[in-house]
């Protein structure tokens, strides 16, 4: 049997087995634990999230499902406390290329300095863009998935995410930077959109 027979041979098993791992991986996909995102005014998003006591394998998985939903969103940050988890995990990725994902474990906000005006969003408060004044720079120390004390010094994008991600494991949502008129009307809208999709 020559090498040119074999392969003619092995052609159709090859194909099978592409078939088959196409069907695993869009099962996969399908089958992705996609987190519920509360929406505000949510009262559950007012909930002060607790330290993570032990970075462990239940942390890890909490962080990738966190991480598959922002990225299915699509979002640039997902508190925990926004898929009703209240423990003090964030997960970021403020690359335009998505791909440096960033997992936060009891972010702690050491230094800040300046100021920036930013547009921002939330995937708590889908479709609602506004200005909202915050720090230029901030330094963050975090654990890292296993376990390991690392400090971030972010600033422009990466900083506004940071700070936005924060305060949600404080209980607070970026609208609450704005006017209570403005709060209000938000709220109206979001109503509306509930009922629309209810
Ligand atoms: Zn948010």
């Amino acid at each position: 049997m020559d090498i040119t027979h074999n392969a003619q041979n092995i052609a159709p098993f090859f194909k099978m087995l592409q078939w088959i791992l196409h069907v695993i991986t869009s099962s996969i996909k399908l089958f992705m634990p996609l987190l519920p995102i509360l929406r505000f005014p949510d009262p559950r998003l007012k909930t002060v999230a607790s330290p993570v006591e032990k970075v462990d394998d239940s942390i890890r998985r909490l962080a990738r499902d966190m991480a598959e939903t922002m990225y299915e969103a699509p979002g640039i940050g997902l508190a925990a406390t926004q898929v009703d988890v209240h423990k003090r995990v964030i997960v970021i990725d403020a690359s335009e290329t998505r791909d440096q994902l960033l997992v936060l474990i009891n972010p702690e906000l050491l230094e800040r300095s300046g100021a920036q005006v930013c547009e921002e969003g939330c995937l708590s408060v889908p479709g609602i863009y506004d200005k909202v004044e915050r720090s230029e720079r901030v330094v963050v120390r975090y654990l890292d998935p296993a376990g390991k004390t690392q400090t971030i010094d972010a600033n422009g994008v990466l900083a506004v995410c940071l700070q936005h991600e924060i305060e949600h494991l404080d209980g607070k949502v970026f609208v609450e930077h704005l006017s209570l008129l403005k709060q209000m009307r938000i709220k109206a809208k979001l109503a509306k959109q509930a009922r629309i999709t209810a």
